[in-house]
């Protein structure tokens, strides 16, 4: 499935200094009304917490990532679940060693510095529902 979308708004700022990254990005979509579009962001984390989402148990399977670490890239969409804005973004983080791990992004991830890109789209809606091939919340199409 795919659907054609134009560019409205570009939302651009900076999360404040222990936020729960992904609330911070959903609570920004939900309170500037923004359904659909796509976001960025680089920075840093104190913590994370991330997601792999195991294919054949068909769950997430979540994993802490101790300690302060760059935002190499944050990079994701925005769209509506459960008739409300829904985040869904995966990152790349960096430790002190420059090695990089990453997933899904989960609550849990504390920020320490991060600046944001989010555009809004101009499109029709984008409805996540459970996928039964995936298991996953997916677009309909
Ligand atoms: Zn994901």
């Amino acid at each position: 499935m795919r659907v054609e979308a134009s560019s409205k708004r570009i939302l651009t700022g900076r999360l404040e200094k222990g936020a729960d990254l992904l609330e911070a990005l959903t609570g920004i979509c939900r309170e500037a009304g923004i359904t659909l579009g796509r976001v960025e962001a680089i920075g840093a984390i104190e913590r994370g917490r991330i997601g792999y989402y195991d294919q054949d148990a068909r769950e997430y399977v979540f994993t802490d990532v101790p300690g302060a670490h760059e935002i190499v890239s944050l990079a994701g969409n925005v769209s509506i679940k459960d008739g409300e804005s829904f985040v869904h973004v995966h990152v790349a983080l960096a430790g002190v060693d420059g090695r990089v791990v990453g997933g899904h992004l989960a609550p849990g991830s504390v920020v320490f510095a991060c600046e944001y890109v989010i555009q809004e789209l101009d499109g029709p809606p984008l409805a996540r529902a459970r996928d039964e091939a995936t298991g996953l919340p997916l677009w309909k199409g």
